[in-house]
């Protein structure tokens, strides 16, 4: 789960990590009265999960008596950057902050390493430009300690990353306490993530971070009633959204054929066979190895409010899900809801015979195939 900047900048200072001053605003009227508080140089931060505001328009440093301006111009703009995706996001938030002079931009992030399983604090000394940019390349620029989760990360670690950054005299002791700060977070949190691009030294030679982004473990997410409540649906694409609501599996991606599939495995295999045939599937759907006709129902509703779809591809192994449920929810679900679009299915497992019967009997006009190859190909032709 992601949340906005100024959400992590608030859970990262309870745990004594130094950031700005700044207020989150939904109005320009907030905006402004939050500026005055501030006074001076503010800073208008859009608040969206995606980085690369400052490049798309997001991050604009102005007089305070110019942030009400400044705030109605980006409330609702579309902002588009290189993570965003060209789409956009709308701006609804915004994070005021007091503006600070800046000696030096560097990078900090803290992130889970799979291979090694264990969190690794990662520094580069060339902080606010693209990080990736960094580690394409210049990889020696980035220095790396990771993190032995029984011992915690140790001020030796701490050292060497605050020399690795070059910072000096009382700076040392300032980064080993801000990078203990940020693991502190990250542990107590269950975050996947942590990354402040830039972790700045301020004019008067303090470390401060400017940015932050947070990222946490979905499965820890019961155990943080208070994370969880920071999600926002806004941020997050609607029909993914409904589908969470139903335990379904929904990712949205960009072609024409909507899939219909059980485990994740099988979702995969699918998406790779439509390419193969030709075609660019709508989105990645899991109904998960034991749903219901509820479920199916539910799934197929969304699958087909996507105004892309132009063919559904059904593909599912009956095994804990046999395959008359399947065909069952199938049936009311078309019978309810009237798809318009041809529908393929391909079907293998527990009572699948019992199952083609009931498609076959229904009146309805579904085409079923007895390969993933001939289903690929015909759901292929029929959205083409
Ligand atoms: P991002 O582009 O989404 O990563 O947003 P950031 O929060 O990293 O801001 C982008 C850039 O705006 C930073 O790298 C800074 O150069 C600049 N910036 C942000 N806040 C301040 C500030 O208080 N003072 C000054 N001078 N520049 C700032
Ligand atoms: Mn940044």
């Amino acid at each position: 789960m992601k949340i906005h900047e100024y959400q992590a900048k608030a859970i990262l200072a309870r745990h004594g990590v130094p950031v700005p001053r700044g207020e989150v605003a939904l109005s320009a009227a907030d905006a402004a009265a939050a500026a005055r508080r501030l006074g001076g140089t503010v800073v208008v931060k859009a608040q969206i999960h995606a980085g690369g505001r400052g490049k798309g328009g997001g991050v604009k440093v102005v007089k305070a008596e110019e942030a009400e301006a400044t705030a109605s111009r980006m409330l609702g703009m579309r902002l588009v950057t290189h993570q965003t995706g060209p789409a956009g996001q709308i701006v609804e938030r915004l994070l005021i902050e007091e503006g600070l002079q800046i000696a030096r931009e560097l990078y900090l992030g803290l992130v889970l390493d799979r291979s090694t399983e264990r969190p690794v604090l990662m520094v580069s000394p060339d902080g606010g430009v693209e990080i990736e940019k960094v580690a394409e390349e210049t990889p020696d620029r980035i220095f790396k300690e990771y993190i032995r989760p029984g011992a915690g990360l140790g001020a030796y670690q701490t050292r060497k990353l605050a020399f690795a950054l070059g910072l000096s005299g009382p700076q040392i002791g300032e980064a080993g306490k801000l990078m203990m700060a940020i693991y502190d977070a990250f542990r107590a949190t269950d975050a996947s993530l942590v990354e402040i691009n830039p972790l700045i030294v301020t004019g008067d030679g303090h470390l401060l971070a400017l940015d932050a982004k947070m990222n946490f473990d979905d499965n820890a997410l019961y155990r943080h009633p208070d994370i969880r409540d920071l999600r926002d649906p806004a941020e997050e694409e609607p029909l993914e959204v409904e589908a969470s609501k139903f335990s379904l599996n929904y990712i949205k991606l960009d072609g024409t054929i909507g899939c219909m599939v059980n485990g994740a495995g099988l979702a995969m295999a699918t998406m790779d066979i439509i390419k193969l045939a030709g075609g660019e599937p709508a989105n990645f759907l899991d109904v998960g190895g034991g749903a219901n006709a509820e479920q199916i129902r539910n799934a197929f509703r969304i699958l087909t409010s996507d105004a892309n779809v132009r063919a559904v591809f059904i593909n599912i192994f009956g095994g804990i899900l046999r395959c008359d449920v399947l065909a069952e929810g199938v049936i009311n679900a078309v019978k309810e809801l009237g798809v318009r679009v041809p529908i393929v299915i391909r079907m293998e497992g527990t009572n699948v015979e019992r199952g083609k019967e009931m498609l076959e009997s229904s009146g309805l006009n579904f085409t079923t195939a007895d390969t993933m190859s001939e289903a690929a190909e015909r759901v292929v032709a029929m959205a083409n």
